[in-house]
């Protein structure tokens, strides 16, 4: 028997798309990591009709879960914890411990709490329904755990978790340990998920393969695949029961058999944590075009990364590619901003004035202005420079708008250092 969970996301600046949920897409991953099927991530702004009418959507759709984020805070628009304890009939009672640790947790920042309007926030925050455990506070606001109840018209186990995503997550472990939350957990099946990623292969071509692996694979039927193209990657995401491990991994070989070159990581890394690992101790530098800083953002995403990471350029112009990487000026004039040529003096130049063993360079023509025949929009040139080691370019061509151009250039860029890393080291 399979558990599923709603999850509901409240908040106007959500629903309009001012900022972009967060917190759906985390708690999903989170609860199909335990195994448990989500079923519906529905968003709502703050009106509390239209969050109750989202709990009785997601209860009738018998789910065994509901967490929803949000509204938990001291105003009069935070009215999560009231709706929902209304839609399980259960009165909202005060908590006077939990109000008091609300108000020590505020009076650290805020002496004079105990004037009027911050009590009254205060005291709203430490309402908790008849029957429910509250969720220790991860910044002021405490969760809320309500159990399921049966009967004709059940009401399934609601957890009501903040919305600022910090908060969210730190209270994730505090709320799956809730005895209401843990024994739903414990129903869940026992599913593991694994992570295939390719780079240079497309969807078509996987899903022959995949259609294939079928008719090679018994029990074929038994992983529930996923295929997701991002940043010119391809990710495929397979969830299956522990005891079909077996099955998985005679999918792999069928893959691997045909996808090889382009299969990079089997083991869940990323492009970032192979270029840590290929980088073996060794510094790295960028200088980037094109993509104005979008390498080195990608490469210092990573806690740590200032042990390896020492610094990026973003020549944009032609007159900054001569004067903080010192590439010619008659080099530009005679080749183009944009060609091997120049991609080599940027990689190199680079690696000399920020004094690292590795530099990553790109220079290319994003759109969607700025194309000529000979040099289309997409067309980007790379340069890796290695010490020791003769400077290694290439040109390749990126479809798509600006955006897409500047995001797979990015991409083909970390790809290309693990690349040229991995062949140092073999060859020397
Ligand atoms: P607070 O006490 O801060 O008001 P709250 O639990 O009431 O907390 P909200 O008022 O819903 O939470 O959201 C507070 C802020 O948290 C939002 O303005 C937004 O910046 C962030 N936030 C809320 N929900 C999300 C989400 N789903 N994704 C990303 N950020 C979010
Ligand atoms: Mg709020």
């Amino acid at each position: 028997m399979s558990v599923r969970a709603g999850i509901v996301v409240t908040g106007t600046e959500v629903l309009t798309g001012r900022i972009s949920d967060q917190n759906g897409p985390w708690l999903s991953e989170q609860l199909l990591a335990l195994g448990v099927d989500v079923a519906h991530i529905t968003i709502c702004g703050d009106r509390p009709a239209d969050l109750a009418a989202q709990l009785r959507f997601l209860a009738e759709q018998g789910v065994d879960l509901i967490v929803t984020s949000g509204g938990l805070g001291p105003t009069a628009d935070d009215l999560t914890v009231a709706t929902v304890a209304e839609f399980c009939g259960r009165e909202l009672r005060l908590d006077p411990e939990l109000e008091e640790h609300i108000a020590d947790i505020i009076r650290r920042w805020r002496p004079d709490i105990d004037e009027g309007p911050t009590r009254v926030g205060i005291r709203k925050q430490a309402m908790v329904p008849a029957g429910a455990a509250s969720l220790p506070p991860t910044g002021t606001a405490p969760g809320v755990v309500i159990p399921a109840v049966g009967g004709p018209t059940p009401i399934p186990t609601v957890v009501i978790l903040p919305g600022p995503p910090g908060e969210l997550q730190a209270m994730w472990p505090s709320a799956i340990a809730a005895p209401a939350v843990a024994e739903v957990l414990a129903r869940a099946d026992d599913l593991q998920q694994a992570t295939l990623r390719a780079y240079g292969l497309h969807e078509a071509q996987l899903a022959e393969t995949l259609r294939l692996a079928e008719t090679r694979v018994p029990e074929f039927d038994r992983l529930e695949i996923t295929t997701c193209l991002r940043r010119g990657e391809l990710d495929m995401v397979t969830r299956f029961a522990s005891t079909d491990a077996g099955v998985y991994r005679q999918l792999l070989d069928v893959l691997t058999e045909h996808h090889g070159r382009q299969i990079f990581s089997t083991d869940g890394s990323t492009i970032e944590d192979q270029l840590v690992e290929a980088l073996g101790g060794r510094l790295i530098a960028t200088a980037e075009s094109c993509t104005g800083g979008l390498v080195a953002a990608r490469l210092t995403d990573r806690p740590g990364s200032s042990e390896y990471v020492m610094g990026g350029v973003v020549s944009y112009s032609n007159a900054a590619k001569a004067d903080l990487i010192d590439v010619p000026a008659e080099m530009i004039a005679e080749h183009g901003a944009v060609s091997e040529q120049v991609a080599a003096a940027m990689a190199e130049g680079a690696r000399r004035r920020l004094k690292t063993d590795v530099a990553v360079s790109t220079t290319g023509i994003a759109g969607p202005g700025g194309g000529t025949e000979a040099k289309p929009v997409g067309t980007v040139c790379f340069g890796v420079a290695i010490a020791g080691r003769p400077t290694h370019t290439v040109t390749r061509r990126f479809p798509g708008d600006r955006e897409r151009v500047r995001a797979l250039t990015t991409t083909a860029a970390l790809h290309l250092v693990v690349q040229q890393l991995r062949r140092a080291d073999s060859e020397n």
